[in-house]
């Protein structure tokens, strides 16, 4: 059903059957569900002035999955996977973007989204059983269902450095990369060397007069292995779609290739020498972080064996041996994995210098560079932040959002964001989470796939049985937190400080924010709840909603 008002600041509160926050992958899904599936009344808001979500913000030059091409994508569309165009075995930004918004016209998706449109506040009335959302603008309006699809790598994170003001040079963060960004020529510093600015540097280095990377954590980064795709290739993939879907679906990653199940050290040396070099030749972070070996994230000595093959690389590939060191990382290869496009060979270019600032940290900025502690000031035309996101509940925080009671979801989550199954979370009935804290960690357009069709199948349930809230236990919601907790020890990512632990953000609460169990547990636990007709849930019907 269609929603074609639009209310003015003032005018009445338009009612609406779900509010859907967010236009990326998940939010263009939860439309095409609630609205055309289940026949509702919705519309979706977006803070951006298009719809796609990441792919719509992040810009910056050498912007690119680093999950395959045919498995970048929607599978519900069978007909689009076929028609689709797979050039490359990954896709660059501008690609991703044309693909959602192709999606998006294709499913006459754009009459239900409203752009330009941060929601500021959405809060549960108890009495009414409804969500009362309110956007930037002052419209207002209430709906049974609130759907957040707000994006697990969304709310940024811009550090505030000293001086940062007197800067007389052009700022930019790498998710709000500038349309007319002008870096041609220029003498450019890059803060940050996570996943967005490996891609940036690799990519701007040829083209600035300078580049100075501002280290912080060295990083394992494998080449990425990108290319054309042959044609037999694209047709190998077109003939076997159903399958492969249904192999990503039903494995623990998601990302469509088997993952090994050999431990490193169960191989002579030599033999683990070759498979790394097999990897490192083939390309892809995930393929060799879980194509290689069994246990490279939950063994020391395997995670050894793979940390001593990149510092080796690194030493081979690096011609300045200072430099080299400075890039070769200490501490466990259990972040996220990377990829690049030749990114260590960047270092070897005459106009490129790093600076390892956990040596010589910035003390400020300044109207014309970066000072950093040993009294050297690093002049710049423009500064670049890829300092990445507070991720997982980063863009929640940033609404007043508020459940029964008139519980704010900070102080709901004041130790560490937690849901049930990712999807829902106490005190906030009828709110259904896409990508919410504890999901999987995975392969991202799959696991939005099975989380929006269990959230259509619940709403349906609803819809057809007269229910009027739903809402998880606080039982279930402990209980979830602490199976993810538990799983999260036993690997050696939790060892290691990185965003998946909020470990990036100062004062972030330091806990697991993702079920490391597995994309097939994962919707094994949902298909669970359904079978189980809902037992850890709440559930009240519409006749005891009113007498309540
Ligand atoms: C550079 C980069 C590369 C990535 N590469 C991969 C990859 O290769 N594989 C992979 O699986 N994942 C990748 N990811 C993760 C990626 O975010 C997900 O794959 C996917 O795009 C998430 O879709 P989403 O709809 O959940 O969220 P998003 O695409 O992040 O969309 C969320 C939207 O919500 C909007 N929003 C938030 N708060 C509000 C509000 N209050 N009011 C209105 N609108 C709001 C935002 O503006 C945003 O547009 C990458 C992320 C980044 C940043």
């Amino acid at each position: 059903m269609e929603h074609s008002g639009q209310p003015k600041a003032n005018e009445p509160v338009v009612s609406l059957d779900a509010v859907i926050i967010g236009a990326g992958f998940g939010g263009l899904y939860a439309i095409k569900k609630l609205r055309d599936d289940l026949g509702l009344d919705v519309l979706a808001f977006d803070t951006a002035g298009g719809i796609g979500g990441t792919w719509y913000w992040n810009r910056y030059p050498g912007a690119l999955s680093d999950s395959e091409s045919h498995v970048y994508a929607f599978s519900w569309d069978e007909e689009l996977l076929q028609e689709w165009d797979l050039k490359r075995r990954f896709i660059p930004q501008p690609e991703i973007l044309r693909y959602l918004e192709h999606v998006a016209e294709r499913h006459d998706l754009n009459r239900s989204i409203r752009l330009n449109t941060r929601i500021v506040e959405a809060a549960f009335d108890e009495s009414a059983g409804r969500w009362m959302v309110t956007t930037d603008k002052g419209q207002k309006y209430s709906a049974k269902y609130l759907i957040t699809a707000l994006g697990l790598l969304s709310a940024t994170n811009v550090p505030t450095i000293k001086g940062q003001e007197t800067f007389k040079g052009d700022i930019y963060h790498t998710s709000r990369w500038p349309k007319d960004a002008n870096i041609k020529g220029k003498r450019v510093g890059v803060v940050g060397t996570g996943s967005s600015g490996v891609q940036t540097i690799t990519a701007i280095a040829p083209d600035v007069k300078h580049l100075t990377v501002f280290q912080r954590s060295a990083q394992y980064t494998v080449p990425s292995g990108d290319g054309p795709l042959r044609p037999e290739e694209v047709a190998q993939i077109k003939k076997n779609f159903r399958k492969i879907w249904d192999d990503v679906k039903n494995s623990p990653l998601g990302f469509g290739f088997e993952l090994s199940a050999t431990p490193t050290m169960s191989v002579s040396e030599e033999e683990r020498e070759r498979i790394f070099n097999e990897a490192w030749k083939v390309g892809g972070g995930f393929r060799f972080m879980f194509e290689t070996f069994s246990d490279m994230g939950v063994d020391l000595a395997a995670n050894k064996a793979a940390q001593d093959f990149i510092r080796k690389k690194i030493g081979e590939i690096v011609k300045d041996p200072e430099t080299a060191r400075k890039l070769m990382p200490t501490e466990l290869h259990a972040k996220r994995p990377l990829c690049d496009a030749g990114y260590y060979e960047t270092f070897n270019r005459p106009n490129v210098s790093l600076v390892d600032i956990k040596a010589t940290p910035i003390v400020e900025i300044t109207p014309n560079g970066v000072k950093t502690a040993d009294g050297v000031i690093h002049e710049l035309d423009v500064l670049v932040f890829a300092t990445g996101f507070d991720a997982v509940d980063g863009n929640f925080k940033r609404i007043e959002l508020r459940g029964r009671k008139g519980l704010r979801i900070q102080d709901h989550w004041k130790d560490g964001s937690s849901s049930y199954l990712s999807v829902t979370t106490s005190h906030f009935p009828n709110m259904f989470m896409i990508l919410g804290p504890n999901g999987p960690f995975s392969n991202l357009p799959p696991a939005i796939e099975i989380q929006v069709d269990w959230i259509g199948d619940v709403v349906g349930y609803m819809e057809s049985h007269g229910v009027a809230t739903f809402e998880a236990t606080e039982q279930a919601e402990e209980e979830w937190g602490r199976l993810c907790a538990e799983i999260a020890e036993q690997t050696l990512f939790a060892q290691t400080a990185s965003w998946i632990f909020g470990a990036n953000i100062p004062g972030k609460k330091k806990s697991a924010y993702f079920y490391m169990g597995g994309l097939n547990a994962f919707r094994d636990k949902l298909k669970e709840a359904t079978g189980t007709k809902f037992k850890d849930f709440k559930l009240e019907k519409e006749k005891e909603h009113r007498l309540a």
